[in-house]
């Protein structure tokens, strides 16, 4: 049985004001009925050392956003997953399709990425998804496949990862694919995962996101293969956030 994920993706959002916010879902998560899910939020990389005091005795994991593939050197600007671990994180999202499309991150970046991820003994939360028009071309399943099979490590039969799929067209759009499309994607990425990963393919959280809300998360988190949810937008409220992580 695979205990069931819910990340939160502040994005670029949120200053240290947003940390009252944080208060609210670690006092939601302690007073409230104990949740089914393990709960990461991944704040800005600015926030994670102040947000170790506030989640840490609500059980809330912290992730930063992203990482470099390198430890350290002449790279101004990016973060190393060890500065990551350093700041209090225990996950890294890498190859979130931001990522792909505003900086250009190819599948074999996002691989070398995730395996010093590994290096600095955090989780990388490996992301994956198809743009509208490649599923309106019938592609969405090649797309995920050569992406799956590009952007992770092969120690990922050895040591713990995590995959989200998340439709390109689904972020942030209020649009979701049917349960139908989900269902399927999401069978189809497990499959590929075991015959991959033959130890550990069959305990692989495979997250959903993209517009994932309080009033559509029970039914999309119920569906065969899906181990939990990446949260976008509704992660930045306490209260949005703790309804989906209760969906569990
Ligand atoms: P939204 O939930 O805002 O659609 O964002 C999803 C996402 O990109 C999470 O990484």
């Amino acid at each position: 049985k695979i205990t069931p994920l819910i990340a939160g993706n502040w994005k670029m959002n949120g200053t240290t004001a947003a940390l009252d916010e944080l208060q609210a879902l670690a006092k939601l998560l302690t007073t409230g009925e104990a949740p089914r899910a393990m709960v990461v939020l991944c704040p800005p990389a600015t926030l994670l050392a102040p947000a170790c005091a506030k989640t840490a005795s609500a059980g809330i994991l912290l992730g930063g956003q992203d990482c470099h593939a390198a430890n350290s050197g002449a790279h101004t600007g990016d973060i190393s997953a060890a500065m990551l671990a350093d700041a209090g994180a225990q996950y890294v999202i890498v190859g979130h399709s931001e990522r792909r499309a505003d900086h250009g991150e190819t599948s074999q970046m996002v691989c070398a990425k995730a395996e010093a991820a590994l290096g600095a003994s955090l989780l990388p939360i490996i992301c994956v998804g198809e743009t509208e028009a490649e599923r309106d071309a019938g592609k969405a399943e090649t797309v995920v496949e050569a992406q799956l099979l590009a952007s992770i490590p092969s120690a990922a039969d050895q040591l713990e990862i995590v995959v989200a799929y998340e439709p390109v067209w689904a972020i942030g759009t209020g649009r979701t694919p049917d349960v139908a499309d989900i269902t399927q994607m999401h069978a189809r990425i497990r499959a590929i995962l075991t015959d991959q990963f033959p130890t550990r393919g069959n305990t692989i959280k495979i997250l959903y996101g993209g517009s994932l809300k309080p009033n559509n998360a029970r039914e999309i988190l119920g569906i065969e293969h899906v181990n939990g949810g990446l949260v976008g937008g509704a992660s930045l409220l306490a209260n949005d956030f703790y309804t989906i992580i209760s969906s569990v």
